[in-house]
């Protein structure tokens, strides 16, 4: 294992996962270890490398490397690929490439596109350039929101209201994303009743799904535990899905906390 950390090497195996901390033996079928462990049958995997990996990049990553990634991708037999942003180039010049990637990759079959819309006119350039799902995304962090998207969250909540009214216009499904959900670089730790919050707004506008982000990778098992009981209790557990950063390796531990609590995103 090298200097894996342990976190990580606890989660490199599932059937040793299984073994170690749930007492489920050898020989046991996989089809019964799930029921067995109580765990979602099955997880659906929305890879935002693309989008979010790739906008946080410091150099500019050439539109066919975008493509080419994406491509593969597909190939590795994901369902659900975040290919980029129809954001203006003057505020993330990293996706200023967003109609040439969406129209230069391959469109495999039974798989989903959606890309990040953050108003009106992202939505309409996305629509034109073929796109068949978008996302929006709001922020816990009312500080986070100005120095991210340059608007308070209710101004984002209203602009959002335009363009998830526009898509179900068009029947276009929109996913939402909550950013901040375990905390925030200027704010520090965010309440889950502020989450709660934005994501009942983003699900009651019309998001079939809402993700919650941790944008900074400063939540624990224990925190993340926190925020879903109460988001749960608002928004069917169908409709959540999480989104975890690594920042202190923590990622695999908060997932894990989430499956262990039926959420299957
Ligand atoms: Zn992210």
């Amino acid at each position: 294992m090298g200097n894996v950390p342990t976190a990580v090497k606890h989660c490199l195996s599932y059937q040793h996962l299984l073994k170690e901390h749930l007492g489920v033996t050898e020989g046991v079928p996989p089809e019964q270890e799930c029921q067995i462990t109580g765990f979602p049958q099955h997880i659906k995997i929305v890879e935002v490398g693309p989008r979010d990996g790739l906008q946080n990049e410091k150099v500019i990553v050439p539109t066919g490397i975008k493509i080419e990634l994406i491509n593969r991708l597909s190939e590795a037999g994901l369902s659900v690929i975040e290919a980029t942003s129809f954001v203006s180039s003057k505020w993330v010049p990293q996706m200023a490439d967003h109609k040439e990637v969406l129209q230069g990759i391959k469109k495999y079959a039974g798989v989903h596109y959606p890309v990040l819309t953050p108003n009106v006119q992202g939505f309409h350039s996305a629509i034109a350039a073929g796109a068949t799902e978008i996302s929006v995304f709001a922020a816990a962090s009312e500080s986070f929101s100005k120095m991210n998207i340059n608007c308070s969250i209710e101004e984002s909540i209203v602009k959002y209201e335009e363009v998830v009214r526009s898509a179900r216009d068009m029947n276009i499904p929109v996913r939402g994303y909550v950013s901040c959900a375990l905390g925030c670089p200027y704010e520090g730790c965010i309440v889950p009743e502020r989450v709660t919050e934005i994501a009942k707004r983003l699900y009651s506008m019309g998001c079939y799904e809402i993700s919650l982000g941790d944008t900074i990778g400063i939540g624990t098992p224990g925190s993340m535990k926190l925020m879903l009981d109460m988001v749960m209790k608002e928004i069917p557990l169908s409709s959540l899905a999480v989104h975890c950063h690594d920042t202190y390796g923590q990622a695999l531990a908060n997932i894990l906390t989430a499956i262990q609590m039926n959420i299957q995103d």
